[in-house]
């Protein structure tokens, strides 16, 4: 049965099942492509026209195509980990072909949303990123470096990051300064940065060459403008070599 919103518990047990049964090794140590066929699905590379990737399941097996176009191997690999979401996880439907944007976007469809949990899940399983964190600060540096040990992509680590850190995170998507989404974790009930224009006076505003390093305060920056009094928050942003896009990491105080 499908509920009207994504279903986070499903889409995270169904990588951790995958990781007990091979015994909790760091996902470095394993070649996706072979953890597929382990799992009944073969990963080939192919020509897709405006699509990042496709799963199509045919007679219990399914088949990965991953746009050769991919340079990037992090991109790659969530590409594969998402594919895999929709073969483990949205049996009843037989193909999937999925964008760029629908691997970054965490506020369309639930289908989605639901297999880009289970990649970050199956990329970063919490065993393994919570001793990468080990009570870090919150920072672009820090994402950077997790994305880098787990060989996967900012926005996915960013958002396990929220998940993960006992503080107050919140993840936001800007592109062409308009906020397209944000993300904090479920479970904190944290308050929402709404879709629109991104705020004047807040790092996701500077030019890249003017970012600082490191979370900072941003005084003048309104991150919630539906608020009377907005609480404190500290910001770091990094803005994307692709689609003038930039990621933002709020941390509210
Ligand atoms: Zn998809």
């Amino acid at each position: 049965m499908r509920l009207n919103k994504p279903n986070y518990i499903s889409a995270q047990a169904a990588a951790f099942r995958i990781w007990k049964e091979l015994g909790h090794p760091h996902p470095s140590e394993v070649d996706l492509s072979d953890l597929a066929q382990f799992r009944d699905v073969t990963v080939a590379q192919g020509d897709l026209s405006g699509a990042e990737g496709r799963l199509t399941r045919m007679d219990g097996k399914g088949i990965i195509r991953v746009n050769r176009k991919i340079k990037r191997e992090g991109q790659r690999r969530f590409t594969i980990a998402h594919e895999l979401g929709h073969w483990e996880l949205h049996k009843d439907l037989n193909q999937f072909t999925c964008s760029e944007n629908d691997m970054k976007d965490y506020s369309r469809s639930n289908l989605e949303i639901e297999a880009n949990f289970f990649a970050a899940e199956l990329l970063m399983p919490p065993k393994h990123f919570r001793l990468a964190i080990n009570q870090k600060k919150t920072s672009i540096s820090l994402l950077k470096e997790l994305a880098q040990e787990f060989n996967t992509t900012l926005t996915s680590t960013a958002i396990r990051l929220a998940d993960d850190l006992k503080r107050n995170i919140i993840v936001v998507w800007i592109q062409n300064d308009q906020i397209k989404w944000s993300y904090s974790t479920p479970k904190k009930g944290l308050l929402r940065v709404l879709p629109g224009s991104a705020p004047i006076y807040s790092s996701s505003t500077l030019p890249r060459e003017e970012l600082l390093e490191g979370m900072d305060y941003y005084d003048q920056a309104k991150w919630f403008p539906q608020l009377h009094n907005s609480p404190e928050v500290i910001e770091e942003s990094i803005k994307m070599a692709n689609l003038n896009c930039c990621l933002t990491l709020l941390e509210v105080l």
